[in-house]
């Protein structure tokens, strides 16, 4: 990132607002909100664009890549109770931004991304910014089995079913959130493992993910 990291009260009130916007639309945990607020999201964005940064849409940040939007990473974390020491699996590392919001509530992170050029950005660009994880480049439909088992995975691509893999990896209590459906939409998933062998499904409202492709994907 070539630009110096600055955060001005100026960036610090649209956050606020920003927050403030998301618990309008429906997010209710205050540290969800939080972290919304805490976050320097302008970070991930040319200094030109740093205006775009706080209002609440998805954003091209390069590489073909999009940082989504803010509602949707709420929605999503919310969905998980992240707890203080929780070991979350994210599948789609992406920008970081949401990576960064699952740290902020006090999570440690096991983030995999299967683009090359976006995981070496990112691995790069979060500890420059404060915030530490633990970066993999590959296919995170398999999960990672390596440091099974997780109490929160979260899934920020939409895949086609639910990949028995990753259900395999949760902690009994754990909870994996992921969206399902076809290219266009998909509903959004949280599946409680209840026992070695039971899952409680819940089915939430429809969204609009890139795909998540690999070998139990698309
Ligand atoms: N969480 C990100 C947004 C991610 S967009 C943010 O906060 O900005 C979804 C990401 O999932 C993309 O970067 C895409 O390359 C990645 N992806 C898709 N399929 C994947 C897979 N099988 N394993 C890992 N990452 C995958």
């Amino acid at each position: 990132m070539a630009h110096k990291f600055v955060d001005n009260y100026r960036e610090r009130g649209a956050r606020k607002k920003l927050a403030e916007k998301l618990k309008d639309r429906g997010i209710q945990d205050k540290n969800v909100l939080g972290a919304i607020a805490k976050v320097p999201r302008h970070y991930f964005f040319d200094e030109t664009f740093w205006l775009q940064a706080y209002k609440d849409i998805a954003f091209p940040i390069g590489d073909g890549q999009t940082i989504s939007q803010p509602y949707t990473v709420a929605y999503q974390t919310e969905l998980l109770h992240i707890k203080k020491g929780d070991k979350v699996l994210e599948v789609g590392t992406g920008s970081g931004y949401q990576t960064c919001i699952l740290i902020e509530l006090g999570a440690d992170v096991y983030t995999i991304e299967r683009q090359e050029n976006l995981y070496n950005r990112t691995k790069l660009v979060l500890p420059h910014m404060g915030y530490q994880a633990h970066f993999f480049c590959g296919d995170g439909s398999k999960g990672i089995l390596d440091h099974a088992p997780y109490d929160k995975i979260l899934v920020t691509a939409g895949a086609p079913f639910v990949p028995e893999i990753l259900l395999k990896q949760l902690k009994i209590g754990g909870i994996l959130v992921i969206p399902v459906g076809d290219e266009q939409t998909q509903k959004m998933l949280t599946v409680i493992r209840v026992s070695e062998t039971e899952y409680e499904k819940f089915e939430l409202d429809t969204f609009r993910f890139v795909p998540l492709v690999g070998d139990q994907a698309w």
